[in-house]
């Protein structure tokens, strides 16, 4: 691909693009990409967001209980901590307005579209663009882009025979409906995930009664939640290094937990086997009938599927009106769900908290075509899912997905984004000292990662656990766990300000360079 001696095309029409970059999504990944363009002095960009808002997944998902389940502290910009956290794990609307925080402070309201749903972009190799076609407006053309889709963005509807013919009400988690009615409803929830445990708690508490279809039970630990005292967020505010050194703390442990129970689960697994003693002990101190702890306890390794944390979930199904069913779905009817054993729950409000088409739909959340015609999805279905450093792709130039196989670092989402953000700052850099515009990832780069990637996933509970059956949507469409860099944070931020710049080409419009 690169020339030995910089050409130039003096054949080629210029054309300008409409704006410098784009950034699809206003979720914190799109204020942590929007943050490091302005940083490294571009201003001229878009973001595009296809909800009405931004906050992302903060903004789309509304349902009752929400809260953060990675403390606070942690769980925010490390450069723009927040001391007034209300609670140890905020509630979802303070998550929320802590966006739009950011958003004022770095000046980026004037530079999102809301209700603007992109629907594919493809590479424009003569003019070296990238052109975007949005739902219901013309086509934008842009020197940069950036995809901040989120992993967790596509609502999944389960494919279960006759829903569509069910009568009631029907909310997913992720598009809650608040005027939908609660009280004295006859309801059942499907899914037992991260979402669930924090809805079936609220559900609970509101509706006549509640049938809970679970198929594969979760991991839950307690939550080590309460309130920040009104003096501990004027000290925060105060002397902001206090915060700082709660953040590492919490930042220290679970980094040990990730060490140790996700990644090196070969060494450590009396670590896993403590955690799940803990998991189990919690079960039996909030759940009475020995029936439905059986029920509710997961038969696979802690760590292949992510657990979570609450003190109310297991209570829940002490209540009289709360219903644990195991039996697989058979089919919905107008006002009931059936079971495999042709037991029949009549209900009228249908709650999905069943996750999100992560591999099918989110990798990637649009229609990508980069050089040659070379499709992203196809890429990564009929190869490997891979992306250097989880942020670049070969034969895609000047194109940057911050949700990417391998890009999640540790347990908090900031962490991989911030990791991401130093790499745009030293591949901007290198643009702008080499005079270039065009930068594309080398094929043998990205294989040099993958390979790293690969073994260091060798000792990590996905391989080495018993993961069998855990539906996990870690693991992609090929079984492999390219969701999570097996990394530490420490060494994600290493590679960032370290990795080659010459695993790059670099290109001035009309012209390669070889690197130097
Ligand atoms: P999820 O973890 O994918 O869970 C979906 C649930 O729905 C699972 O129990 C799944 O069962 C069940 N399900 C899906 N299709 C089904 C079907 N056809 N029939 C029966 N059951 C079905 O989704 P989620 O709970 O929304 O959580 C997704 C992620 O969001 C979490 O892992 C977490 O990363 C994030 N989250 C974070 C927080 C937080 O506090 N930070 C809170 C909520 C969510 P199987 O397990 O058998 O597939």
């Amino acid at each position: 691909m690169a020339a030995s001696s910089p050409l130039i095309d003096r054949e080629q029409t210029p054309v300008r693009p409409d704006v410098t970059a784009v950034i699809v999504g206003a979720g914190f990944g799109g204020l942590g990409a929007a943050i490091q363009l302005r940083r490294q002095g571009i201003d001229d960009f878009l973001i595009l967001e296809r909800e009405d808002d931004l906050g992302g997944t903060w903004h789309v998902n509304r349902y009752p209980g929400l809260a953060v389940d990675i403390a606070s502290v942690t769980y925010s910009f490390s450069f723009e901590p927040n001391p007034y956290w209300s609670r140890v794990f905020a509630p979802g609307e303070e998550i929320k307005a802590y966006a739009r925080d950011i958003a004022d402070k770095y000046g980026l309201y004037e530079r999102m579209r809301f209700a603007t749903t992109v629907e594919s972009a493809s590479w424009d190799q003569e003019h070296g663009l990238w052109e975007l076609t949005l739902a219901s407006a013309p086509a934008i053309r842009t020197r940069y882009l950036i995809t901040a889709t989120g992993f967790l963005s596509q609502a999944k509807s389960p494919d279960i025979p006759g829903i569509d013919s069910f009568a009631g009400d029907v909310v997913h988690s992720a598009d809650w409906d608040p005027s939908v009615a609660l009280n004295g409803r006859r309801a059942a929830i499907i899914g037992t995930g991260a979402t669930g445990v924090q809805l079936i708690p609220e559900l609970a508490s509101q509706v006549a009664e509640l049938t809970v279809y679970q198929r594969t039970p979760i991991w839950v630990v307690p939550k080590l939640d309460g309130p920040v005292p009104k003096y501990v967020q004027k000290l925060f505010a105060r002397v902001p290094a206090i915060q700082s050194a709660a953040r590492l703390a919490n930042t220290s442990i679970l980094e040990a937990m990730t060490f140790s129970g996700v990644l090196h689960y070969r060494q450590f697994q009396l670590g896993n086997r403590v955690a799940e003693l803990l998991g189990r002990a919690h079960l039996r101190a909030q759940v009475k009938d020995p029936e439905t702890r059986r029920k509710l306890t997961p038969h696979y390794s802690l760590g292949c599927k992510r657990p979570t944390f609450s003190n109310s979930y297991f209570q829940a199904f002490n209540r009289p009106n709360v219903t644990l069913e195991t039996e697989s779905i058979d089919h919905i009817e107008p006002g009931a769900i059936v079971t495999t054993d042709g037991r029949r729950t009549q209900i009228d409000l249908l709650v999905l908290a069943t996750g999100f088409s992560l591999w099918e739909r989110n990798f990637p959340a649009i229609e990508i075509t980069g050089r040659d015609g070379l499709n992203l999805g196809r890429f990564w279905r009929e190869g490997r899912f891979h992306a250097y450093e989880g942020f670049s792709v070969p034969g895609f130039p000047n194109f940057l997905s911050l949700n990417s196989p391998y890009s999640y670092v540790g347990l908090s989402y900031f962490w991989g984004l911030e990791i991401q953000m130093t790499h745009m700052a030293r591949l901007f850099s290198e643009l702008e000292r080499r005079g270039a515009d065009q930068f594309e990832v080398k094929p043998e780069a990205a294989a040099a990662f993958l390979e790293r990637m690969d073994r260091g996933l060798e000792d990590s509970v996905f391989r080495r656990g018993a993961c069998a059956g855990s539906n996990s949507y870690y693991y992609d469409p090929h079984g492999e766990a390219t969701l999570l860099r097996p990394a530490s944070v420490l060494a994600g931020r290493r590679d960032a300000r370290s990795f080659r710049l010459d695993d790059y080409d670099y290109r001035q419009s009309g012209m390669w360079y070889t690197p130097n």
